[in-house]
């Protein structure tokens, strides 16, 4: 190590600059860490994240099926996760005396039920390992001239540095990359992920709070899909199925401008052909009984008589009168129900921007910029962005966890 009295500015106080800034600091103690937090808050999203307590990392260790959790990034991540997985998360807490618990969907929360254990044990680090943070401070400006950074901030003032860690978040704007752009790096254009679909005016809507545990959804026109629990609302779908494809196909949906269709299975054990199987069956079986009584697929009994209505079926009618004309239309609305999509909604829970720095400008195993020696990025800031569950959290530690390992030996 020869960066003794060297300077590392961390730009941003959220969980991936924290865990550069701490991380580095422990890792080098000459090191002198500074934390630059544009806001009067440090760590403001840990604090509301996963409802206030914290989804810090999520119950899956094997970097395969890891990586198919983030929409953006996958190849990027491989690597990464090689050096800091979910693995890695956990040991780190519990080394530091917080133990996490799993939920049954896979969801890691810590014991105490609450964000502030996650937050009071990155200050207490800081403190450990004397990191200095700088809050109201705006970085406008980032030179690099010779070997030093130049950071100029939005009240004048000016800092120098010998490294300099990006961990300023997602940006919504293009305009917002503006100083890093002006540092030689491109972007992918931000655009939102993790929403869910409006469908105003659509009669489902009334059934609000209906969620059905397994679904299909697919998006008419592209082979995008995904499935899972979906949740009706009052202003359209919602629920883990609908979250998960809000996020692969947060691009083609940007550019639809989030007008598009799509087509809902809502018994995805069978296709129209097995159901019309099954059918035959049921109405042997059932067939003195009345429709409306008797759903033999466990859908919830609201949702079942909302079929029956959109298929002209009375719910009175006994299972063998149903017409063939009827039949094949409640089939067709079971397997393949066509909803109109009209705009979006941000899901307020657990929300992140797609895009950011081009990856193939950042190495994987340092998290350091090919474009500016002595640059690197941690967390929201790059091209990387998984769904639901924990694991943007997970890039934020091991993005900022391989930056400050590459900084602190540097
Ligand atoms: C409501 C909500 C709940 C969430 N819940 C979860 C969850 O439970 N689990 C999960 O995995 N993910 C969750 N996420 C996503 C997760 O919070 C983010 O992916 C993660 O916080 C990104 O960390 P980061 O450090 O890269 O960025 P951020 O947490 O956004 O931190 C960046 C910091 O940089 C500062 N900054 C920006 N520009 C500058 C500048 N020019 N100068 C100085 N400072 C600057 C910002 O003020 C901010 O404090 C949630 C997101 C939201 C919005």
């Amino acid at each position: 190590m020869d960066n003794k009295g060297k300077t590392l500015i961390v730009i941003g106080g959220g969980a991936a600059g924290f865990f550069c800034a701490v991380n580095a600091a422990k890792n080098n103690p000459a090191l002198h860490v500074i934390i630059i937090e544009k806001s009067s808050k440090l760590l403001s999203k840990v604090k509301v994240s996963g409802g206030g307590r914290c989804n810090v990392t999520h119950h899956c260790f094997e970097v395969e099926a890891l990586i198919k959790k983030y929409p953006r990034g996958q190849h990027f991540l491989k690597k990464a996760f090689h050096h800091f997985n979910t693995t890695h998360t956990i040991q780190w807490f519990e080394e530091r005396g917080i133990l996490l618990k799993t939920e049954a969907d896979g969801r890691m929360f810590p014991q105490s039920n609450t964000s502030q254990t996650i937050i009071d044990c990155l200050l207490s680090e800081a403190n450990n390992y004397s990191v200095e943070i700088m809050m109201n401070a705006d970085v406008k400006q980032i030179n690099k001239e010779a070997d030093l950074f130049h950071l100029q901030l939005a009240d004048g003032r000016q800092l120098q540095a010998d490294y300099v860690c990006i961990a300023s978040g997602g940006f919504p704007k293009p305009e917002h990359f503006s100083w890093l752009q002006q540092l030689g790096h491109n972007i992918e254009l931000p655009v939102p992920s993790l929403f869910t679909f409006n469908m105003p005016n659509n009669s489902i809507t009334a059934l609000m709070g209906i969620s059905v545990e397994h679904a299909i959804v697919k998006i008419i026109g592209t082979k995008l899909s995904q499935e899972g629990p979906v949740l009706i609302t009052h202003w359209g779908l919602s629920g883990p199925a609908i979250l998960k494809l809000s996020a692969y196909a947060a691009r083609e949906l940007a550019q639809m401008q989030y007008h598009f269709a799509i087509l809902i299975n809502w018994l995805p054990q069978y296709n129209e052909q097995t159901l019309k199987e099954k059918w035959q069956l049921l109405r042997s079986q059932l067939a003195s009984q009345a429709i409306g009584n008797k759903n033999p697929f466990n859908l919830p009994t609201r949702l079942w008589h909302y079929f029956l209505q959109q298929a002209d079926v009375n719910a009175d009618m006994r299972w063998s009168v149903i017409t063939a004309k009827q039949q094949n239309k409640l089939i067709q609305t079971l397997v393949a129900q066509p909803f109109e999509v009209k705009g979006k909604t941000t899901f307020k829970e657990e929300f992140v921007t797609c895009g950011g720095i081009k990856l193939s400008e950042i190495n994987a195993s340092t998290m350091q910029s090919r474009i500016v020696p002595d640059l690197f990025f941690a967390g929201e800031i790059m091209d990387v962005d998984g769904i639901t569950g924990g694991f943007n959290f997970q890039h934020a530690w091991t993005s900022g966890w391989i930056a400050a390992k590459a900084i602190a030996v540097a």
